[in-house]
């Protein structure tokens, strides 16, 4: 059966241009810096996000890591969003792995933190306490249902972080989604934050791959926090040839999967059983409630055995991503069959 997969935008599959670019790739031992091809892409995202330097790295949760450790050490705090990725999602990865202890605030419904509650979460000089040393941010905020972060919104968060002589580290993982969004581009966003991860294996289609973007004395120092972890790589232009299609060709058709999203949201919306406020939907992703007596594990498995694969992310919470691959189709016929199951189920 073809499956119309919602789960996710890391479904996507390399198109055929990054196949044959990586197919052609020109490739040298990246550890010794001598891979012509890391090295473009390398490049590349710098350029696109405004820093003066990249680094490549295998996943979007690696590049959280890598950061992090590179910004802190064992016992210093970040302040970062209750439902922020890098809390919820990347098992600890920071206290695991390097000490780090991590201060939660509230998420507000669009995705941003009070400047206030961050503020007063940032640690005075004293014996007792830990030092803060970062502020993470995401944008788009996934758990928050994709909303973008606009710089204005970011900027607050930047001024306390300056003032107190603190790091911001923006997980823009879907960075490339808001920017399309937001009609803007997306070293806008990136300003409003020192150092920043974005996933080339989302939306952009890439097989693998995120980079780690900011100064060059830092992304020196990330070099070496990646080696540590195991994340040097050799022949690793093969993989970079794909990313650097993605940041050429993948970025401006988001706004497609946006559209999808949209009318994904406007016909859940009205279909029995369901709830979502669709203009609360900006991006590629879309988060719906499920009423309380029926249970979200039935609704994604008599949906599976028909063809459409969502996600779960909480309790009468369900999550579909649109992305490359996903038509307006898709969409139409996805809606046909939600409302079939939801018919059987309230
Ligand atoms: C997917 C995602 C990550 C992690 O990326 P992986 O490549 O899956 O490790 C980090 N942050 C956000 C917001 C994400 O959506």
């Amino acid at each position: 059966m073809e499956f119309i997969d919602l789960r996710s935008d890391t479904v996507t599959k390399p198109t055929p241009e990054m196949r044959e670019a990586m197919y052609r790739a020109e490739v040298g031992d990246d550890v010794y810096g001598e891979d012509p091809t890391m090295n473009r892409l390398e490049e590349m995202a710098a350029e696109r996000l405004g820093k003066e330097a990249a680094l490549f790295v295998v996943s979007g949760t690696m590049g959280n890591l890598v950061s992090l450790l590179t910004h802190c050490g064992r016992g210093d705090e970040i302040i970062m969003g209750d439902k922020a990725h890098t809390f919820l999602y990347e098992q600890g990865g920071v206290s695991a792995l390097g000490g780090i202890h991590v201060r939660t605030v509230p998420n507000l419904p669009d995705g941003t933190l009070d400047p206030q509650d961050v503020e007063a979460a940032i640690r005075p000089d004293n014996l007792h306490f830990p030092r803060t040393r970062v502020i993470c941010l995401e944008n788009t905020h996934n758990v928050c249902g994709g909303v973008p972060l606009t710089p204005q919104q970011m900027a607050p968060i930047k001024e306390i972080a300056e003032r107190h002589g603190l790091a911001v580290h923006l997980d823009g993982a879907r960075i490339f989604n808001a920017a399309v969004a937001l009609g803007i581009e997306a070293k806008e966003i990136a300003a409003q934050a020192d150092t920043v991860q974005l996933c080339f294996s989302k939306g952009l289609s890439a097989p693998i791959g995120s980079a780690i973007c900011g100064p060059a004395d830092f992304i020196r120092e990330a070099r070496r926090t990646r080696k540590v972890v195991g994340g040097g790589m050799r022949q690793a232009g093969v993989i970079a040839a794909a990313a650097i299609v993605a940041l050429e060709k993948m970025v401006d058709r988001l706004a497609e999967d946006h559209e999808n999203a949209h009318l994904l949201a406007e016909g859940l919306a009205e279909i029995p059983g369901l709830k979502i406020d669709p203009s609360s939907v900006k991006t590629n992703i879309v988060i719906f409630g499920v009423q309380a007596q029926v249970a979200e594990q039935e609704v994604v498995a008599r949906l599976a055995e028909r063809g459409v694969k969502v996600g779960v992310i909480g309790p009468g919470r369900l999550r579909a991503v649109t992305h490359y691959g996903i038509t307006r189709q898709d969409i139409d016929r996805a809606l046909v069959i939600i409302r079939g199951v939801m018919k059987e189920l309230v």
